[in-house]
């Protein structure tokens, strides 16, 4: 979501004929993009805005201006610890970014522009610069779920879904020869609403109003994915068979606190409903461990729900309290060591589920979109198949972005092992 931002603000500039520099030495401006979602995040733009201080010393003309979720959320703050930022704007204050440039050395322009509002930037087309063959595409803005250890719904204001005649504008404007795939982008894309049109809905019309080849997208709020979303992948021959969902952790007790609006049981229920209907569908998760009061037996809750969810990815998390969220006022009962001892347990956990996962893969014929050659064996191509997976493969005349059909052979790491079907 936050790269997207960033590609829409670079579309705004690039309208207004300002160009990107792929160097800090040949550039006027530099745009800090920044994400608080989590402690770690927030440290990485600490330690940037401090090396950007020195290089502002030697070249007191550039200027450095500060931008998304951390600007929201601490940009008066972060003024005051680093003077020599010269602009601080918020995730819904991008339109006027040229217009604040225009007027930074004015007297009395206020250097802070953190108003939220209800723009969902849904006429800007983002300026997609990926170079791997899968361009994002915004469906909706903001977060009303309120979790209680997230940022997000204040950082970014109420949830709005995106005209979905805008969104299939984005989608047919992109270069076919560089984009056969797309992912939309959403918190919670399960709440996809415009007028009459549901998330299913939208993915009707993208499958039968365009002719992108393969769609992702992302997240499912497990307790907003309907049935209806499941029936879709049965009709829809553009939608990868790969679902990532959230459940954070497996405890109904820490479920609850963490407002998440459903239970273990439940949780089990949507996956065995997913997996029965999706043949082959692959799924990945979040998972936070060391949530206040997460005691071993909800941790261990956490390690049973991952076991039988069978991902073959997951992102896991350690529980960083942010300022302001409901969670923020629990006592932590974990120190950081606890903390980091239970992630690596998780991490160790599923890296055996992952590769238990992979290694039912071996003999199927899977579509991939082919990236690159591998670095490793210059014969073999790299590239993404439905399922979301790696795979490796050997070939001579391929070019970036062709879909090519493989059979897997084996499994390295994270990474399949195919063959073309045709040798
Ligand atoms: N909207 C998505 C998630 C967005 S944030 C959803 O509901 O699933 C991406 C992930 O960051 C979350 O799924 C969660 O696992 C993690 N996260 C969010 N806030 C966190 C916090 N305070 N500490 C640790 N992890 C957090
Ligand atoms: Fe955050 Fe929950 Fe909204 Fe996801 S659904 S962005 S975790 S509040």
């Amino acid at each position: 979501m936050n790269r997207y931002d960033a590609d829409i603000l670079s579309g705004i500039m690039q309208q207004q004929n300002f160009t990107p520099s792929s160097s800090i030495d040949h550039s006027n401006y530099i745009f800090v993009h920044t994400c608080s979602i989590r402690q770690h995040a927030e440290d990485r733009v600490l330690n940037r805005l401090t090396a950007l201080s020195a290089i502002k010393k030697k070249r007191p003309g550039l200027k450095i201006i500060l931008t998304g979720c951390l600007a929201q959320h601490k940009g008066q703050e972060l003024l005051r610890h680093y003077p020599m930022l010269d602009l601080v704007c918020g995730p819904d204050e991008y339109r006027r970014m040229p217009d604040y440039l225009s007027r930074l050395d004015q007297s009395g322009f206020s250097p802070v522009h953190t108003q939220l509002n209800e723009d969902d930037y849904g006429d800007c087309l983002a300026y997609q610069n990926r170079s791997n063959g899968n361009a994002f595409i915004s469906i909706m803005r903001g977060c009303n779920n309120f979790c209680s250890y997230c940022i997000v719904p204040y950082v970014r204001g109420r949830e709005r879904s995106r005209d979905p005649q805008f969104i299939l504008n984005e989608i047919r404007a992109l270069d076919p020869e560089r984009f056969k795939e797309i992912t939309l982008l959403g918190q919670n894309v399960n709440s996809y609403r415009y007028q009459s049109t549901d998330f299913p809905d939208l993915l009707e019309m993208i499958q039968n109003e365009t002719s992108i080849d393969r769609v992702r997208f992302m997240t499912s709020h497990p307790k907003d994915l309907s049935n209806k979303l499941i029936d879709s992948f049965a009709r829809l021959s553009c939608l990868c068979r790969h679902i990532h969902l959230p459940f954070q952790s497996g405890s109904d007790r820490i479920l609850l606190s963490m407002n998440r609006g459903y239970t273990r049981d439940y949780f089990i229920n949507l996956v065995g409903r997913i997996r029965d209907r999706i043949p082959g569908v692959s799924l990945s998760t979040d998972v936070i461990v060391g949530y206040p009061g997460e005691t071993e037996e909800d941790f261990l809750q956490t390690l049973d729900l991952l076991s039988r969810m069978e991902c073959e990815d997951a992102y896991m998390y350690k529980y960083s309290p942010r300022e302001g969220t409901r969670s923020a006022d629990l006592p932590e009962s974990l120190t950081e060591e606890d903390k980091v001892i239970r992630l690596n347990r998780l991490i160790a956990h599923q890296l055996r589920i992952s590769h238990q996962s992979l290694l039912r893969r071996i003999g199927q014929t899977m579509e991939v979109m082919v990236e690159r050659r591998s670095k490793k064996d210059l014969s073999e191509w790299i590239g993404r198949s439905r399922e979301n997976s790696m795979v490796a493969f050997p070939s001579d005349d391929l070019v970036p972005f062709q879909l090519v059909k493989v059979v897997v052979t084996d499994v390295i790491g994270k990474t399949l092992k195919a063959r073309p079907v045709d040798q």
